[in-house]
């Protein structure tokens, strides 16, 4: 098959519709497992006043072990991204909060850094490491409602597994669109999706959760505000395993409609004025309405999604691209539930490199360097740049204080992704990938989203947390100080 059938098969895959959010899903491995690539990750220097006992985990009740020679560790050890896989020396498939106390209790006592995997989708494979030991919460899976407008979700249940149960009570948390995330990583990196800028992100919507923290200890956020708003957007394998959450629901919309557009064989220039334009029009949307631009190769996809009645606004909005676009596919009013399943995704792990490339204000932040963007990924098949809707409720005041994600006052955020079938193929996509990665630098994007992380963020730690870090470094240093819980972009202590 060329390399254009593979990218196009690819591509019609996962057009349900299209962002990382919307693109894939599900961690089910159907692949064989390929070789090792990434360097074991360093001892940890354990505290041992911290250790008052020593820990049999493999004879624990409340934990099941996988070494590899295990015939179940193949399948575990893989995450979504088979770009990025890793050989840890134990898996600890934890049962309750208590085994997932004696599994970090046991990793400080043998010296092995700990990852922690929920849903497995980290772009970068940051739940899983080499050499040390991965606490697996796919048993994590209990949805318990407490009354009809809090529901506690343990982080191990898929966002598939969320809208199942929610949505016939009539109920919608602002999430991720892909049917195959978890919600603990989706959660506490942030969590946007089509219903964030009526609600806010998935992490404003956390109330109260548990933590088993680096030391072993089991924390209630409840007891410490300061670590509850760390959580909310810098959480993600940091500071402890998060082993239950809380969450606050809204009444769900009777229904979702989708607006979509097509253009083709777009030469630079008309792919930057579409840019452009939309970049106006998506920015007056209300609340309700979700909107992406997708630019694969030389042809452009726009969806506009909304679930309350079409604003003037968005009426504007049809008009200007039914002249700009080659093709308007309109829909019509659909029930809910059917209509999130179309995002679900695929099901199995892939090859792909997916980077945030940048949160931005305007189409100003893109314009120093966008040309020349437009220019390369309309000559590499497969390798897409999108656009996405932030902004409305996400940039509230209030969130902003609970929570330590710092981009809400910018409300677009841009998303660069290569999908491929074997690692050869990937290496000119990725080549290219990350020279955009370079001219969008030096253009002036400097802020990143952490849920779509990338190795190569030389100055990761303000991009993704801007004025905030200093004081996650401090949480850092209260709960796990001697950095068990830890990978490549961790906070440092
Ligand atoms: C196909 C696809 C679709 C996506 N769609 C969206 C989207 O619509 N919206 C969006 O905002 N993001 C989206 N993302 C990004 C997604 O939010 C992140 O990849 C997220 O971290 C995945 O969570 P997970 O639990 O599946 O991943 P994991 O790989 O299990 O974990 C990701 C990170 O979170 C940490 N972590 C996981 N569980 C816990 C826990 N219980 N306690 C502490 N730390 C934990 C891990 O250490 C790791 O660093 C998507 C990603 C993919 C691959």
């Amino acid at each position: 098959m060329s390399e254009f059938d593979i990218n196009r098969r690819t591509y019609l895959k996962i057009t349900g519709f299209l962002t990382a959010g919307f693109i894939l899903s599900g961690c089910k491995n159907t692949h064989s497992p390929q070789p090792i690539i990434n360097e074991p990750t360093d001892p940890i220097i354990p505290d041992e006043k911290a250790i008052e006992t020593v820990i049999d985990l493999l004879n624990s009740k409340e934990v099941v072990v996988l070494q590899q020679s295990d015939s179940d560790y193949e399948l575990k050890r893989m995450g979504f991204n088979l770009r990025v896989p890793k050989k840890p020396k134990y898996i600890a498939l934890c049962k309750s909060t208590k085994g997932v106390s004696e599994a970090v209790k046991f990793a400080r006592q043998e010296q092995l850094a700990v990852a922690i995997k929920s849903g497995g989708h980290s772009f970068e494979g940051f739940s899983s490491n080499n050499a040390g030991l991965v606490i697996d919460l796919s048993l994590f899976k209990a949805i318990k409602w407490l009354d009809k407008d809090n529901v506690s979700i343990q982080p191990g249940v898929t966002l598939a597994e969320v809208y199942d149960n929610i949505l016939p009570r009539k109920r919608i948390i602002p999430m991720g669109s892909c049917g195959g995330v978890g919600v603990g990583g989706l959660t506490l990196g942030g969590g946007y999706g089509l219903f964030s800028r009526k609600y806010g992100l998935t992490c404003d919507h956390l109330e109260e959760f548990t933590m088993v923290d680096g030391k072993g200890n089991i924390i209630q956020s409840s007891d410490d505000k300061e670590l509850a708003w760390a959580c909310r957007g810098g959480g993600n394998g940091n500071f402890g395993v998060v082993t239950e959450m809380t969450f606050r629901t809204h009444e769900a919309p009777n229904w979702f409609i989708r607006h979509r557009f097509k253009a083709y064989n777009l030469t630079t220039e008309r792919a930057k004025q579409l840019l452009e334009a939309w970049f106006t029009y998506a920015g007056q949307l209300p609340g309700s309405c979700f909107a992406a631009f997708v630019l694969n190769h030389k042809t452009l996809t726009l969806l506009i999604t909304d679930f309350e009645e079409q604003s003037p606004e968005l009426t504007t909005m049809i008009e200007q691209f039914t002249l700009l676009c080659d093709k308007y596919i309109p829909d019509t009013k659909k029930d809910l539930a059917p209509s999130l399943k179309k995002y679900y995704g695929i099901q199995h792990s892939i090859f792909f490199k997916n980077a945030c490339a940048g949160l931005y204000t305007g189409f100003s932040d893109v314009a120093p360097s966008i040309e020349k963007v437009i220019e390369i990924v309309g000559n590499t098949k497969g390798l897409i740049f999108q656009v996405n809707t932030l902004g409305g409720a996400i940039n509230t005041d209030a969130f902003e204080t609970i929570s330590c994600f710092p981009h809400r006052a910018r409300p677009f955020m841009g998303e660069l992704q290569a999908y491929y079938d074997k690692p050869a193929q990937g290496t000119m996509q990725i080549e290219r990938f990350q020279k955009i990665q370079k001219l969008l630098k030096t253009g002036g994007v400097s802020a990143h989203y952490r849920n779509y992380p990338d190795l190569d963020f030389e100055d990761w730690e303000s991009a993704y947390f801007g004025n905030n870090y200093p004081r996650l470094q401090a949480v850092k240093r209260k709960y796990d100080p001697d950095n068990v819980i830890r990978h490549e972009q961790s906070i440092k202590i």
